[in-house]
């Protein structure tokens, strides 16, 4: 049967599957094959995976979750879900900085495209090492302060497959979540930074149309020993007087709990259960990060396009993403916010609408999100160690064996 991404759009072309079930197979398929890429959980809705030649998953190596107390990390396989992950450092005490709204997908592939939740960095500043196999099969181990570091981790799978992942982890905590309705437009052009920061991670969800926000999801990390208080209000938006899902006609029941019942933070900060089909399901996803301090202007850019946007979405959500060093990080350099566009599965048409949205937002600092849909972009103009990071490629895989068309569309 042919393999295809989450999302359906993408038939993968490759020739090979390999699924080795140990990093030393792992380093013999990766020396003997001429062309390959690592494949995660097959959630981007591009062709970044995918290749002509061998295709490799990690999903039948051993998942184990080893927790070092000491150094405050875990090391884990790169093909391990987040969920897994999660699932475990909690049950042993421990947790991350953050999630992303989904916890399908897998770690190295999640992190190697600059995967974010909102609020803090993204998922990729907590990796504190990657054990990468390249070109020749040899075993890179590269740590936090090594030179090549900030290269190698948002590294869209082109140095290497990574076998391993090293995370910061903290003790765990809670998290209280709760939905607003109806968030007034000029309430969010006058007070975007205090609803921001009302919560530790917020989301607004809106289809671009009409005179508010549909939905606000605020989550808040509880300080132990303390209850958390509900909102009655947030500048005009209501509480949601019952559990609710981003999307339009679908059961709640898909997401984590809401109406600030506090619980497990790997069971509030993603929006989706792990047990559930995440989002919609049959749907097809672009994002574009902007520099925050242009936020108030992408977002009249975004409402001036409603005319084209709207009729193709199924929603769309606005998130903030904190500044890091990853050269590649749709947040290296200053703090971001997100304009993600969960579309309706219908590609030509999106395809058609996204020059116009990039017309808008490029010109604000906006960089694409390297896992989603987008119709162009300048690495170059957009990413400022794009140079450095085209050199350390070269450096590490001098016959381009990680290359793919994707990433040869991007050099031009
Ligand atoms: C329903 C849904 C919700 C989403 N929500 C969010 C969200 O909240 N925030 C967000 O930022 N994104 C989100 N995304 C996008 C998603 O997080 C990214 O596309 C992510 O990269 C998917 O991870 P994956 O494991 O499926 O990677 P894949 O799509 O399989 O691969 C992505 C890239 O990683 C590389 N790669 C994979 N494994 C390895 C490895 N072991 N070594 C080296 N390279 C590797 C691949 O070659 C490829 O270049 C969502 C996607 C879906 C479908």
């Amino acid at each position: 049967m042919a393999l295809t991404n989450w999302a359906g759009n993408v038939d993968f072309r490759h020739e090979r599957l390999h699924r080795p079930s140990s990093v030393e197979e792992l380093r013999a398929i990766v020396a003997d094959s001429a062309q390959i890429r690592a494949l995660g959980t097959g959630h981007s809705f591009n062709r970044i995976a995918d290749t002509r030649h061998d295709l490799v998953r990690l999903d039948a190596l051993p998942a184990a979750v080893e927790i070092d107390p000491d150094t405050r990390t875990v090391t884990v396989s790169g093909g391990a879900r987040y969920g897994t992950v999660a699932e475990e450092l909690h049950r042993q005490g421990w947790a991350l900085h953050n999630l992303a709204s989904l916890p399908h997908i897998s770690v190295a592939g999640a992190v190697s495209t600059g995967t974010h939740g909102s609020g803090s960095p993204n998922l990729a500043a907590a990796v504190a090492g990657l054990d990468l196999v390249t070109a020749d099969g040899e075993l890179l181990a590269l740590r936090r302060g090594d030179d090549d570091f900030p290269g190698a981790v948002v590294a869209l799978g082109a140095l290497g497959v990574v076998a391993r992942v090293v995370l910061d982890i903290e003790p765990t905590y809670d998290v209280a979540q709760e939905v607003h309705l109806d968030l007034p437009w000029e309430a969010v052009a006058t007070h975007l930074d205090t609803i921001i920061e009302s919560a530790d991670s917020v989301s607004l969800f809106t289809d671009w149309a009409g005179a508010a926000v549909n939905q606000v999801w605020r989550k808040t990390r509880l300080v132990p020993g303390t209850t958390y208080r509900r909102r009655d209000d947030l500048f005009g938006a209501r509480p949601a007087p019952g559990p609710v899902h981003p999307l339009p006609g679908i059961d709640p029941v898909n997401c984590t709990e809401q109406l600030g019942v506090p619980g497990p933070w790997h069971e509030r900060l993603p929006h989706f259960r792990l047990a559930f089909t995440p989002s919609n399901g049959d749907e097809l996803q672009s994002e574009y990060l902007v520099p925050r301090r242009n936020a108030v202007a992408a977002i009249e850019a975004m409402r001036s396009l409603s005319h084209l946007v709207t009729p193709l979405l199924q929603v769309s959500e606005l998130r903030t993403v904190s500044a890091d060093d990853l050269w590649l990080s749709s947040a290296y350099g200053d703090d971001r916010i997100g304009v993600h566009l969960t579309w309706q599965p219908r590609q030509r048409e999106v395809e058609a609408v996204l020059p116009a949205i990039e017309a808008a937002l490029y010109p604000l600092g906006a960089r694409p999100h390297w896992g989603k849909l987008f119709h162009a972009v300048d690495p170059a103009a957009s990413w400022q160690r794009w140079t450095d990071f085209r050199q350390l490629v070269r450096r590490l895989d001098p016959s381009g064996k990680f290359g793919n068309d994707f990433l040869a569309g991007l050099s031009g």
